[in-house]
């Protein structure tokens, strides 16, 4: 748990920050009221120990920066709500309703107040996966297919990605941010943890084993011009399931994108 008491409203809990960054999680509930029917159409799998995880890297946040990310954590099980589809698709009454507005409204609300209060952020999705490869996953709404296309091919699908906008904070070109040097995958790569796309990995070696991020990485991505741009972030089992990796995973991750924000959107947190 947090220095700071999470606000609780129809199965959310919602943690209100300082910092210019969003960090959701929608598919790592338990909870399952008996007033909330099932879903019947969808995936329903959990992504298992991401809510713990979660809570590791808020407070790791914390530890590193003396501040909190604006936090938003979906309590409802996948069977019960799924925040990371449309409306239609997330809920099958009207009570899963309220908690999956809920939750997007508190998202909603923490970006608008990143974009008046720094002019800049960072939104994250977090989930975990399964694949073979055990490499954390970096979504930026580009498919593997995609990441393997040469630099200068790449390079032309800046507007269809989640991170649109970055160029106009940083100086390193839009194939570098997504996976050379400085990008995310190759700092977490640095920091002990492989991951994709990134110098060491640039892509997946199976088309089946890479995702690209889904409904919140895209409504909340800066595809729309806005200046806070998005990224999913998937988990490897390792990663989350003993308490000990999850503490590791989150140390290496806050570091990495407090070296992310410096090196593109010029903003020194640490020392904030
Ligand atoms: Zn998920």
């Amino acid at each position: 748990m947090t220095n700071k008491p999470l606000i609780n409203k129809k199965h959310i809990q919602y943690l209100e920050g300082t910092l210019p960054i969003i960090i959701s999680v929608p598919h790592g509930g338990t909870n399952c009221p008996d007033n909330i029917s099932n879903r019947t159409n969808g995936i329903f799998e959990a992504d298992e120990y991401t809510k713990e995880l979660t809570f590791d890297i808020i407070n790791e946040f914390f530890i590193q920066t003396n501040s909190y990310p604006h936090t938003i954590i979906m309590d409802l099980a996948r069977i019960k709500v799924d925040a990371n589809r449309e409306e239609k698709e997330a809920v099958s009454c009207h009570n899963s309703l309220a908690s999956y507005k809920t939750f997007h409204n508190f998202i909603k609300e923490s970006i608008d107040t990143v974009e008046q209060k720094h002019q800049k952020g960072l939104y994250i999705d977090i989930h975990g996966q399964s694949h073979s490869h055990e490499a954390i996953e970096f979504g930026y709404l580009l498919t593997n297919d995609i990441l393997r296309l040469e630099k200068n091919d790449l390079s032309l699908y800046k507007d269809k990605s989640s991170i649109k906008t970055l160029s106009n904070y940083s100086k390193f070109s839009f194939v570098e941010q997504l996976k050379e040097e400085y990008s995310l995958g190759t700092l977490m790569t640095k920091n002990g943890f492989k991951s994709i796309p990134s110098k060491e990995i640039p892509f997946s070696s199976n088309d089946e084993e890479y995702f690209e991020g889904a409904y919140n990485t895209k409504v909340y991505s800066s595809i729309n011009d806005s200046c806070v741009s998005s990224i999913q972030i998937e988990f490897p089992y390792y990663c989350r399931k003993t308490q000990e990796n999850r503490k590791k995973t989150a140390k290496a991750l806050v570091k990495s994108i407090l070296e992310f924000m410096k090196i593109h959107f010029n903003l020194d947190i640490k020392s904030s």
